[in-house]
């Protein structure tokens, strides 16, 4: 079974979490949170996240995070996500994680607020931060990024197979070619690999 952890784009081929927002249709799967970009549409809806983090298949909080290209300033975009990993801590729910030039802020308040729930790293490509990111006991999770950039090929020696998720995020390839690419540059069979990330997903989204 694949599983893609982080998509915009509802296939229904396998187990996908579909990132949601206000406005969409329910997906099978979902994950739910205010973007940084959308903060200013939606910061005064943050008291109605409880009602949907609490629907059955509401399986993360997502993707929020702290984004320095874009969106409003930092300081407003630290105290929603603030508020988000509060309501990811009462509702046990993981963190699909939205980081863009950021980390040192992202990683200084994962020490801060010292979260029990798991934060994935999404759309992960910036392979000098791969050490670090895992060292903070976050997971990573590899999108588009892993077909085509060398740099991140490289850094996925040191990115053991139980701290990893694969997604498409909103980019046109697959997810069984992400897969596909991951096995060949961990050089293991696809069954293996779909086998690990099988577990990493039922030990990390666990509702
Ligand atoms: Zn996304």
């Amino acid at each position: 079974m694949l599983i893609n952890i982080h998509t915009h784009r509802n296939t229904g081929r396998q187990i996908e979490v579909v990132n949601r927002t206000f406005e969409d249709l329910v997906p099978e799967y979902f994950s739910f949170g205010i973007h940084p970009w959308e903060i200013e549409r939606w910061d005064e809806k943050i008291n109605e996240m409880s009602q949907v983090l609490s629907e059955e298949n509401c399986l993360a909080v997502g993707e929020i995070g702290l984004d320095k290209l874009k969106g409003p300033n930092l300081v407003r975009q630290m105290t929603i996500f603030k508020q988000q990993i509060q309501l990811a801590e009462q509702h046990k729910l993981p963190v699909i994680l939205h980081c863009v030039k950021a980390w040192n802020e992202l990683k200084n308040l994962k020490r801060e607020l010292k979260p029990k729930q798991p934060w994935i790293f999404h759309g992960f490509s910036k392979a000098a931060l791969t050490k670090e990111v895992l060292n903070e006991g976050i997971y990573i999770s590899l999108g588009q990024a892993i077909l085509t950039s060398l740099s991140l090929q490289n850094a996925l020696i040191n990115i053991p197979l139980d701290r990893l998720f694969l997604e498409t995020d909103d980019a046109s390839c697959t997810i069984e070619e992400i897969y596909q690419k991951v096995s060949e540059l961990k050089n293991i069979p696809l069954s293996e690999l779909e086998k690990q990330l099988e577990e990493n997903f039922k030990l990390v989204f666990t509702k």
